[in-house]
């Protein structure tokens, strides 16, 4: 038999348990409180799962707040918050983020093997170190030869390391540099002597060896060619180095002298329209001048031909009269200059070794290719030709008035010698030409046709 007392504790427990089952709680799931992530990665929050109840009436989701300020891109650490908000009441439960760079750094090394200089304690070579946290760090690579072993390593800001090992040959291969100062053409007057410009001479193993340059030249500078400087250097190793530049003696032109009275008319961009009736005007007064000739407009190129024959003068200004074409590189100016050459010698069978260039040699237009009105100067005199400027510029192309022609032309005449731009494709140019023909012989002035001794009225140049 039971004892009634053993019933009444049962009773009590059981009571006792099911009131339990009606205490409420909250119940979280937070695990992993610490969680460790590769710097550059994703991170996904796991969140957590929360409820509030009890055993018999059962468990319900609650609200939950996440802050998160985990920033993937910095190494840190963060803290992810949520606050569980339950029965008016809220709680807040922390979960540490770690972000670490544990990646090492990659080195980029191009070669297995190297070259070293004999006796080098360096070694000259490319190579490229980058951290997928820190970026380049090209800088922080640390070389060391050690005899035949050259070792390259690097660290990142999280101390990861990567080391690569090359194998290294002692040998000089290269050879030395020979730089040249000044121009690799020089153009030198008839009868001057011949001035070395300078120069250097490096090398990778041995070093400025400037000193150790020996040069010879065949210049003989009182006759107008092309000779030739030639340098050559051998470093400490037996590697050789030459170069040359060349010299071209080029003739002494004569200057604008005072004193002479002599008109030299030329004209350029013809033939067109009005240089027959330049040319008739011309034969009227028996006065003989230079045509600097285009192919603008072919249609007048029997003109060429006619002036020739009449005694006048033939010089190649250009082909195409497109500056931008003509002064686009020396190969360019050369074949334009072929060109008009080849017509000039078709209508008249002469070779013509006068020149114009486009826009004169003091030209600004050309400068979209540096220096080369420096070159062309020298150059066509060394390939025989001669170029002329002017002292006496009619202002033709800013004007269509005859009288204020002839008068910017005469007005400039004060007892020397003087050469004289126009442009027979412009009437009123050409209109002008009977009243600076009338000025120049009543005041005891000769007009001459241009030859390749006249005075050539050169230019300053600028390009
Ligand atoms: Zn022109």
């Amino acid at each position: 038999m039971v004892k009634r007392w053993i019933i009444g504790v049962v009773i009590f427990l059981l009571i006792s348990l099911i009131g339990l089952g009606f205490i409420p709680f909250l119940d979280t799931d937070i695990t992993d409180e610490d969680t460790v992530i590769e710097v550059l990665s994703d991170y996904k929050d796991p969140g957590i799962k929360s409820c509030y109840g009890s055993l018999i009436l059962g468990c319900k989701e609650t609200k939950v707040e996440v802050s998160n300020n985990v920033d993937t891109t910095k190494i840190g650490d963060y803290v992810v918050t949520y606050k569980i908000e339950y029965k008016n009441k809220e709680k807040v439960l922390k979960r540490n983020v770690r972000v670490v760079d544990n990646t090492a750094p990659e080195l980029e090394i191009p070669q297995e093997q190297v070259n070293a200089c004999p006796k080098a304690t360096d070694v000259n070579m490319e190579y490229k170190a980058t951290d997928n946290y820190d970026g380049d760090i090209t800088s922080k690579v640390i070389k060391t030869l050690d005899n035949d072993k050259l070792t390259l390593t690097v660290e990142d800001s999280s101390n990861n390391k990567t080391t690569k090992t090359l194998s290294v040959t002692y040998q000089d291969v290269d050879k030395p540099t020979i730089s040249l100062e000044g121009n690799d053409t020089i153009y030198l007057s008839l009868g001057s002597a011949y001035k070395e410009p300078g120069f250097t001479a490096l090398d990778n193993c041995s070093g400025d060896i400037t000193s150790k340059v020996t040069t010879s030249n065949n210049i003989n500078s009182n006759k107008v060619g092309t000779y030739e400087v030639n340098y050559q250097v051998v470093d400490d190793y037996n590697n050789e180095a030459t170069i040359k530049r060349t010299v071209k003696v080029i003739t002494n032109q004569p200057t604008v002298s005072k004193g002479n009275k002599i008109i030299y008319l030329t004209f350029d961009d013809g033939p067109g329209y009005y240089t027959n009736e330049l040319l008739d005007i011309l034969k009227e007064y028996n006065v003989k001048a230079t045509f600097f000739v285009t192919w603008q407009h072919p249609g007048y190129a029997n003109s060429i031909k006619r002036a020739y024959e009449e005694g006048h003068a033939i010089g190649l200004h250009t082909y195409s009269h497109v500056y931008a074409n003509v002064y686009a590189s020396i190969d360019a100016y050369f074949k334009d200059l072929e060109a008009i050459n080849a017509e000039v010698k078709n209508l008249t069978g002469i070779d013509s070794k006068l020149i114009r260039f486009p826009g004169g040699s003091s030209n600004t237009v050309s400068r979209r290719t540096p220096n080369i009105m420096t070159y062309l100067a020298g150059e066509v005199q060394a390939r025989g030709y001669q170029y002329f400027d002017w002292n006496v510029s009619s202002g033709d192309t800013s004007t269509n008035n005859s009288t204020t022609i002839a008068n910017n032309v005469i007005k400039c005449l004060n007892g020397g010698t003087y050469v004289v731009l126009q442009h027979d494709t412009k009437q009123a140019s050409v209109k002008a030409v009977r009243s600076i023909i009338e000025y120049g012989l009543a005041n005891g002035y000769t007009f001459l046709p241009l030859d390749i001794t006249s005075p050539a009225a050169h230019h300053h140049i600028n390009n």
